[in-house]
């Protein structure tokens, strides 16, 4: 209990310094009430060995898995679940696992990555020039100094794209052409793959690369899959780096190996960053790469350093609306192997609630008063040790108000 009331006191503590410093409206709205004028719901689970959870709800969430550490942690706890049972359904098809990296060379000048708007912008210039085209070739009415301008900025545009636009566009190479087409009915039949993006900051620059989980129908060794389907991939990676000026290292650029269950596995990595964002591992271990997004975080708000702020600021608007996990689809699909159901967007998982056993409801005023007296986590470890009661007796020694808060039917 100890443990888990830390955790969450470190949450908690860094969340209400992140929103000082973010430059995300979204983010800097996480955890406030939904409803301005209303109160918030304190609620209480208690699991079958008696252990209780304690959150709050009624509290907007931002859904953001790369900038907001509260909401990263529970998405992350999703994954992890989600992969766990993925590694299990591969099991009992008698399949086996692999985790394949791929990285690219990269310096202390490449950007990042192009923003959200950036991005969307670039994919309207890319329509409009279809168009022009289009027109141009059926000798139709155009505006052509529009078409013209439009050129310049989509050059402009391409120009800025930084690492982890390049990464995207080789992942799809990787994915596609007829040598991936064969080697996907290799080693009993390529049952799906799920793949992860993952930055970290070091002294060379941005580190963004790729984790890919591929699962196959049959026992096979990571000797033989490195050997083929690896090295193929690899070459399909590195060759369009190469097209986009990027390179990858030989030797260095990608490891494949066999992994089991809560061993090196996609579940495993979502553990350890459910597990880092929660505060408790925040300064062990930096990663080979460099700091990891929450460090930099960490780093930003503890020291207020400019360039801390700035590396932060750029990392917020270029990974803002880029997916962190995507899963093969169609007859490879690994969430249908394992039964999962559709898939839950970031936003959905962040803004659930807990199915809580029992509530209280604080009003407008009584949050206000914890909230601005930084005693919101405070209250939650008070429900977690002693329950509900001692809840009410705390509220009730500082004079805030309070009603029983009817259950609501449990939400799936
Ligand atoms: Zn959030």
């Amino acid at each position: 209990m100890a443990k888990a009331q830390h955790r969450r006191e470190t949450r908690w503590g860094r969340r209400s310094q992140l929103r000082p410093i973010t430059s995300l409206r979204r983010v800097r709205n996480c955890g406030t009430p939904l409803d301005p004028d209303g109160g918030v719901t304190l609620a209480l689970t208690t699991g079958e060995d008696g252990s209780r959870s304690a959150g709050y709800s009624g509290l907007a969430s931002c859904g953001s898995v790369w900038s907001c550490p509260q909401c990263a942690a529970k998405i992350a706890t999703r994954r992890a679940d989600e992969l766990s049972k993925v590694m299990r359904a591969v099991d009992g098809a008698g399949g086996s696992a692999f985790l394949l990296t791929l990285t690219m060379r990269h310096s202390r000048g490449d950007r990042l990555g192009l923003s959200k708007d950036e991005r969307a912008r670039l994919r309207r210039l890319e329509e409009n020039r279809s168009l022009y085209e289009a027109a141009n070739a059926n000798h139709w009415d155009f505006d052509e100094r529009e078409a013209e301008a439009e050129a310049i900025e989509e050059n402009t545009l391409r120009q800025a794209r930084g690492c982890w636009d390049v990464l995207s566009d080789a992942w799809a190479r990787v994915t596609s052409g007829g040598a991936w087409q064969a080697d996907q009915e290799l080693f009993g039949g390529l049952l799906g793959w799920a793949r992860v993006v993952e930055v970290t900051d070091g002294d060379n620059g941005w580190h963004v690369h790729v984790h890919a989980l591929l699962c196959f129908g049959a026992q096979v060794s990571a000797e033989l899959v490195a050997g083929s389907v690896g090295a193929r991939m690899f070459a399909r990676w590195r060759g369009a780096l190469e097209r986009k000026g990027f390179d990858a290292s030989d030797d260095h650029g990608w490891d494949l190996r066999r992994v089991q269950l809560g061993d090196g596995d996609l579940a495993d990595y979502f553990t350890k960053i459910a597990h880092e964002v929660t505060g408790s591992h925040r300064k062990e271990g930096q990663r080979a790469g460099g700091r990891t997004p929450m460090q930099l975080l960490a780093d930003a708000v503890d020291t207020y350093e400019e360039s801390a702020m700035a590396r932060w600021w750029e990392w917020e608007q270029s990974s803002e609306g880029r997916r962190q996990l995507t899963w093969s689809t169609g007859r490879r699909d690994l969430r249908r192997l394992a039964m999962l159901g559709e898939e839950a967007t970031d936003e959905d998982i962040a803004a659930e609630d807990l199915d809580a056993d029992s509530r209280l409801a604080l009003s407008g005023d009584t949050w206000d008063c914890v909230q601005r007296n930084n005693r919101a986590c405070e209250l939650l470890s008070v429900a977690e040790n002693d329950g509900l009661d001692a809840a009410r007796t705390w509220l009730k020694d500082r004079g805030l108000l309070w009603s029983d808060a009817p259950t609501p039917p449990l939400r799936r």
